[in-house]
């Protein structure tokens, strides 16, 4: 996928901008402030339809203006699209948003899941390495559901089904108002688990892969951490794991019954990571884990590329701050010209990376256009 052109209106603090990427490697470079997270959120958010921090869509607009809005031209398997996303204020701190594609409007932000793929690696992607369970679930969810339409309808079925029975396990409820609620949650949840089961491996070879580009030294490692103890490896199947799943929710019923919430299943499970056989979470230095979360993003990448046949874009904001000069310099190496990336720096870039186009943005908004040596 190659994003050719992004034009801002009223998007945080860009009022009028239009930039023009290029094939291969992008640097967007600037002091503090200049706005490169925005620029990397803008894009992130026309690709997907969703914001990619937390907050409220609201604080995407520029302050005191009444709309935002982004239109990306984009390449994908030889064909051009349009994408348009504006955002209005309406009473307090709602928004109207409005996504279109090729000029026809979206109704659903979930017709875009998987569409248009992009990786994004944030400062805040260290979490997945030495956060709580919940974002290296996340990370594997998002994944599978923009690869695997069965995935995303199994993932919202769960959702939905654990939200119903945790409310019924908090009023007073007899085990036959439970039973149908146990055998939904095993039906959907144990789908979930078969396809992270069935994927783990090979994204702990495409970590570890793409790891071994940033730093030969070192080995890297997922393991699934389930929360109920599995079948073994080779009698692993749907309805081995659904045997699996029912009994563990008979053994905790008492627990679960107690506590008001759903005690085991996909949403309380998480993935554990080895770096040259050690606990990240535990033993990794800072730049360790932040390398370490860049190689998973990578592997998502890849994973992307294979489903595709085509690298997605990769999103990298601020990817090298902890990361020393060899590690940077191997980094380059890893993207190949067709594969598309747009990558911040808050430094002017290192002489590995002046060779390719860039953008220097500036607080009084006029950015500097510079074509790389490569380009
Ligand atoms: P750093 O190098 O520190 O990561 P950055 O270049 O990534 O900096 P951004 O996070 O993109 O900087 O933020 C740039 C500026 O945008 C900030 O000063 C912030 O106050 C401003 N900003 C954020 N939201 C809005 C908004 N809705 N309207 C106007 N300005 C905003
Ligand atoms: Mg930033």
């Amino acid at each position: 996928m190659f994003l050719s052109r992004l034009s801002l209106e009223n998007f945080r603090n860009f009022t009028k901008k239009e930039f023009h990427f290029e094939n291969g490697i992008n640097v967007l470079w600037g002091k503090n402030a200049t706005g490169k997270s925005n620029l990397i959120e803008a894009i992130y958010f026309s690709l997907t339809g969703k914001p990619s921090r937390a907050g409220k869509e609201d604080e995407l607009i520029q302050f005191s203006l009444p709309y935002a809005r982004i239109e990306t031209c984009v390449e994908k398997k030889k064909k051009k699209f349009i994408l348009e996303a504006s955002l209005e204020r309406i009473e307090g701190n709602s928004t109207r948003k409005i996504l279109k594609l090729n000029r026809n409007p979206i109704r659903r932000v979930s017709e875009l899941m998987g569409e248009f793929k992009a990786v994004l690696f944030s400062p805040q992607d260290q979490s997945l390495v030495q956060g709580e369970p919940f974002y290296r679930r996340r990370f594997l969810d998002f994944m599978l559901c923009q690869t695997s339409k069965m995935y995303l309808h199994s993932y919202m079925k769960y959702q939905g089904v654990k939200d119903q029975r945790n409310s019924l396990l908090k009023q007073t409820h007899s085990s036959a108002e439970l039973f149908p609620w146990n055998s939904k949650l095993i039906e959907s949840g144990s789908q979930l688990l078969l396809k992270r089961l069935e994927i783990l491996p090979e994204l702990s070879v495409l970590s570890q892969k793409a790891h071994h580009f940033l730093c030969q030294s070192e080995s890297l490692e997922l393991q699934y951490l389930s929360s109920f103890p599995l079948p073994e490896q080779h009698k692993r199947d749907l309805e081995t794991i659904q045997e699996s799943f029912e009994k563990a929710l008979a053994e905790t019923a008492q627990e679960e019954k107690k506590r008001g919430i759903t005690l085991v299943g996909p949403h309380r499970d998480d993935m554990k990571i080895f770096i040259n056989n050690l606990d990240a979470r535990l033993f990794a230095s800072q730049g360790q884990q932040k390398t370490a979360a860049l190689s998973m993003r990578l592997a998502e990448g890849m994973f992307f590329e294979k489903m595709e046949e085509e690298p997605p874009v990769y999103l990298l904001d601020d990817c090298f701050s902890e990361l020393d000069s060899d590690r940077q310099h191997d980094f380059c190496d890893f993207f190949f010209k067709n594969t598309q990336t747009i990558l911040t720096l808050s430094q002017e870039p290192t002489p590995d990376l002046k060779l390719f186009p860039s953008i220097k943005l500036t607080n009084s908004g006029k950015e500097t256009v510079t074509y790389g040596i490569s380009g």
